[in-house]
């Protein structure tokens, strides 16, 4: 008994070590959404797709937006300025709606004597947002545009229309927005379904900054449309996320074979994405399950002495915490039914009752993943280790 104890001491007292990653002086790297490839070998990336700078709304300069993205370990960020909402013109008169988009580009740019997160690359894809006041149409965000100012003037189904012929990537945001929608509640109106039905309209919100919603994740679903988290900032990350303990800004994981920025568009055209939210991972089940499973593992290690007392590693290596729930037939021996493995960490723990440690798979639920409005992914693990 005293021997696997032993071993478990160890690794208990290893793994605060890597979850403490979270703690002060680490924020650089705990910040970070950096997830492993994939067990099929396609990447996971990172992107914030709808951001603000002072060429619009937003409270900072776009070279601030990009150093922000660097920091957080995006691949790739659009500074989606407000088409129709200009309150800074006066200061900032902004005839050439591209200059956001420039200046984001350059400050993008890794300099030969770039320090810390400034060495990182990023890609900046150019976008914009449409803003009208009412819903339907409500904000849609056009990205991988090539001109916005052509986008500036008209109603919303031409800039949806010329945006697409710009060969641009459209999504619908905030669609529960209080402020256009002021149930909260997410309801697909005729217009969006017909841009939707013509593939004018590709993706959908579901989480924007600091709201999710459950109806935005069911029109996704129900129309096949890319589900995206944006973080929608317009202050500063720093102020609006508890980067310290751990949190993430609201952002679009995106599953692709090819880390440039056409791997990116077909990734996002073909659907395959995860929303993360609050450290929720959102999405359809394939794509949900595919990030789950290739950083959540299992290993068998020892029995306690003459028992079938099996310990079992459950290691996480993803950037976000997993909650999970015991729901399969082994019951624990030294643990609740419900536990959190912490981002970048091992948790042990006891089996009961495990005649074939070769043959012991765990099946869990994680709490803080959703493949359906209120519902969780479900996934059996084993130990593949050979
Ligand atoms: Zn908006
Ligand atoms: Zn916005």
């Amino acid at each position: 008994m005293r021997k696997i104890f032993a071993s478990l001491l160890v690794l208990a007292l290893f793994a605060p070590a890597v979850a403490a990653a979270h703690d002060g002086p680490n924020i650089s790297t705990a910040r970070k959404i950096s997830f492993p490839r994939l067990d099929d070998g396609r990447f996971v990336l990172a992107v914030d797709l709808h951001t603000h700078s002072v060429f619009s709304d937003g409270m900072v300069w776009p070279s601030v937006r990009v150093e922000e993205a660097k920091r957080d370990g995006l691949f790739a960020l659009a500074v989606s300025e407000h088409l129709e909402y200009q309150p800074k013109a006066a200061d900032i008169p902004n005839s050439d709606r591209n200059r956001s988009f420039q200046i984001a580009r350059e400050a993008a740019v890794v300099k030969p004597d770039a320090m810390g997160a400034d060495r990182s690359p990023l890609i900046v894809i150019p976008g914009s947002e449409i803003t009208k006041i009412v819903q339907p149409p409500g904000h849609m965000n056009a990205v991988f545009i090539t001109d916005a100012n052509t986008l500036v003037k008209g109603t919303a189904e031409e800039q949806v229309t010329e945006a697409n012929r710009q060969g641009a990537f459209v999504f619908w945001n905030h669609p529960y927005w209080h402020a256009e929608t002021p149930s909260g509640v997410a309801t697909l109106d005729k217009m969006h379904a017909e841009w939707m039905k013509r593939g004018l309209i590709q993706g959908i919100e579901v989480a924007n900054g600091a709201d999710m919603s459950d109806e935005a994740f069911k029109i996704a679903l129900d129309n096949n449309l890319t589900i995206l988290g944006t973080s929608d900032i317009h202050g500063l990350i720093d102020w609006e996320y508890d980067l310290e303990h751990g949190g993430h800004r609201t952002a679009t994981l995106v599953l692709t074979k090819a880390e440039t920025s056409d791997g990116l568009k077909t990734a996002l055209i073909a659907g395959d994405t995860v929303a993360i939210y609050n450290d929720n991972l959102i999405g359809k089940k394939a794509n949900v399950e595919a990030v789950v499973r290739s950083t959540l593992k299992m290993e068998v290690g020892e029995a306690l002495p003459k028992t079938t007392v099996q310990g079992v590693s459950i290691i996480n290596d993803s950037p976000v915490d997993y909650v999970l729930e015991n729901v399969g037939a082994e019951g624990a021996y030294d643990e609740g039914h419900v536990f959190t493995v912490k981002s970048g960490s091992t948790f042990t723990l006891l089996i009961k009752n495990v005649p074939d440690p070769k043959k012991l798979s765990l099946t869990f639920k994680v709490l803080n993943t959703y493949v359906a409005p209120r519902e969780h992914l479900v996934l059996t693990v084993k130990d593949t280790t050979p």
